[in-house]
């Protein structure tokens, strides 16, 4: 393909809209554009690496016996009502009605049409198991539009679904996509981790992420380098009474003044004590009411641990008039004593004794208030964010905590599906059973992003060659020179006849331009076609990760650079 006739519209200025790396290169390297928040155009060098990522996924998806089929984008609020999710998906989903007036929505996953789906035409356990996917746009009204590709509104997913007679056979489906992630990962080029996670909105018993660590990104994963445990940290259990500072339980509850003193910082430095001694005190809002949740002054609440708690189905902080209105006092002054909704204790908290905390009363504070004396504890959970340092769930090691990208995800579901919309089979005895279910996602964008923030260096993308739009450039320095033309033209022929895909930057600019541009483009391997090379008899070849610099006759230089990326490729 030729670089003049195709639209790449490379940028040099940083794009000022930009935060993250992967956004900025693909911007600049003319791979995307934005139409609105979290919407975007793929333009040709960009649906390239998207349409790589999918070939790799479907080829393992396919591998694992798979099969693929493409569902509705819009789907009808009836199905998500049978589900209950109509009511807990929150904003995140798109409402809209059609001309009837019936209520739709635009799919920001699809447990609930595939489900549909699968208790129509599946009756008899002859039919199962089954493994459906698709690979298609999906919306989620994201509150946090971010990153360009890595958090979307509108955005490329694969997901995948399978349907299983029993447990043991879930089991099966789940291991098997397991083993169909890794080896998808690994034919991207990614560095990357599976982790335990939690099981979110899409609900479900258990389940893994895949994590591509990157300092960009927006999850946090707790890992043990002694026993190999990793975890989300939203998920990771926090360890109960490690690292104590005891106060003991004998002070007698003591109302003190803290004027304008909010902040654990500021209360800790105004009266002369460590956080380990204080509660924060957070109100959550809840589907199930507003709870209240202390943890250590120093320790920080996990809202997914809250929400699993008390079984809802959402949970975020409470506002600040619900905070008054639940605590009577302005917030930073919320307390566990006298509080009438439920009052949850992190299990950091066991040991301390007398604690500092909120008085519910604005510019005031309490010492010595023990559970159980001076409040009544709805419960003892570990409702905390594990942080580097804290033992490991498993070895009690102290766990590192490193930040990562999400890629995919794959949750055990159980029957919540089957049952909510009654997928049912007929077992080999005429006995009717609840189908067991799993569900497999992968972000096909953010997995391109990733590769991006993986593999990047101050010129620009360094694809890994699985991913990469072209994997060999072309760069003939005077387009108008005959010579260079013919040689040009024979490379790519010879290179295109081995299989190999070729940018020619057959463009009228100065070289500097188009060095500039190939390596912002990231193709793995270019090739300069220069009068002095050709005087030679020489082609330039340069790679771009390692930017080794390799001077092969002409005659060969077809030869080796196919090679050198056959070799590189994934399968
Ligand atoms: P996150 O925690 O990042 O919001 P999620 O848990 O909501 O992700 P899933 O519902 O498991 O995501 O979706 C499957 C995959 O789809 C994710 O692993 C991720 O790769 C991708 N994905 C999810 N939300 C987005 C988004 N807004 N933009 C791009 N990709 C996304
Ligand atoms: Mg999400």
């Amino acid at each position: 393909m030729n670089f003049s006739r195709l639209l790449i519209p490379t940028l040099k200025e940083e794009p000022a809209e930009a935060e993250v790396v992967s956004h900025k290169l693909m911007l600049r390297a003319g791979c995307i554009r934005k139409l609105a928040a979290g919407i975007y155009s793929y333009l040709p060098a960009g649906l390239r690496v998207i349409q790589k990522v999918e070939r790799i996924i479907r080829e393992e998806m396919n591998r694992a016996g798979a099969q693929e089929v493409l569902l509705p984008a819009v789907q009808p609020a009836e199905l998500w009502k049978e589900s209950g999710r109509w009511d807990f998906y929150g904003p995140e989903l798109l409402r809209f009605k059609d001309r009837h007036a019936r209520d739709c929505c635009l799919g920001p996953t699809h447990e609930e049409v595939i489900t549909d789906l699968v208790r129509r035409e599946v009756q008899s356990y002859r039919q199962l198991p089954l493994n459906l996917y698709q690979i298609q746009t999906k919306f989620r009204d994201e509150i946090r539009p971010r990153f360009g590709l890595m958090r979307g509104r509108e955005f490329i997913m694969k997901d995948a679904y399978s349907f299983d007679a029993d447990e043991a056979g879930a089991e099966e489906s789940y291991r098997a996509m397991r083993d169909a992630y890794v080896r998808i990962f690994e034919r991207c080029g990614l560095e990357f981790v599976a982790v335990e996670a939690d099981s979110g909105t899409i609900g479900g018993s258990f389940s893994h992420e895949f994590m591509v660590l990157a300092e960009s990104g927006e999850d946090a994963i707790a890992a043990c380098r002694s026993c190999g445990y990793g975890a989300n940290t939203e998920k990771a259990e926090a360890a109960a009474g490690h690292d104590v500072f005891p106060t003991g339980t004998e002070g007698a509850l003591e109302l003190v003044a803290t004027p304008e003193k909010r902040s654990i910082e500021e209360v800790t430095a105004f009266l002369g004590v460590t956080p380990k001694a204080v509660a924060k005190t957070l109100v959550f809002d809840t589907d199930k009411g507003l709870v209240a949740v202390c943890v250590r002054g120093d320790h920080e609440a996990n809202p997914a641990k809250v929400k699993n708690l008390v079984g809802a189905n959402a949970v975020e902080l409470a506002s600040e008039a619900a905070v008054a209105q639940a605590t009577g006092a302005p917030v930073g002054f919320a307390g566990p004593v006298g509080l009438t909704i439920p009052v949850y204790l992190d299990r950091g908290l066991e040991g301390v004794g007398g604690l500092v905390v909120g008085a519910n009363q604005a510019d005031a504070h309490y010492r010595n208030a023990v559970a159980d004396r001076d409040f009544t504890v709805a419960g003892w959970a570990d409702l905390r964010v594990i942080r580097e340092g804290d033992p490991c769930p498993r070895c009690g090691v102290p766990v590192v905590v490193k930040r990562g990208i999400e890629v995919g995800h794959i949750f055990k579901l159980g029957t919540k599906y089957s049952e909510a919309l009654q997928a049912t089979y007929l077992d080999d005895q005429g006995r009717e059973q609840m189908i067991v279910m799993g569900c497999y996602g992968i972000g096909v964008g953010r997995t391109a992003a990733a590769a991006i923030e993986q593999n990047h260096d101050a010129d620009g993308i360094v694809w890994p060659v699985p991913l990469a739009p072209w994997e060999v450039v072309l760069l003939p320095l005077q387009v108008k020179d005959e010579a260079t033309r013919t040689a040009t033209e024979g490379l790519r022929a010879a290179i295109e006849a081995r299989g190999v895909e070729v940018l020619v930057d057959d463009r009228d600019e100065r070289p500097g331009v188009k060095f500039k541009d190939a390596d912002l483009l990231g193709v793995p391997l270019r090739i300069t076609i220069g009068a002095k090379g050709l005087a030679a008899g020489v082609a330039e070849i340069k790679e771009r990760a390692t930017r080794a610099e390799h001077r092969i006759p002409l005659g060969e230089a077809a030869e080796w650079a196919s090679r050198w990326v056959v070799e590189r490729r994934t399968r």
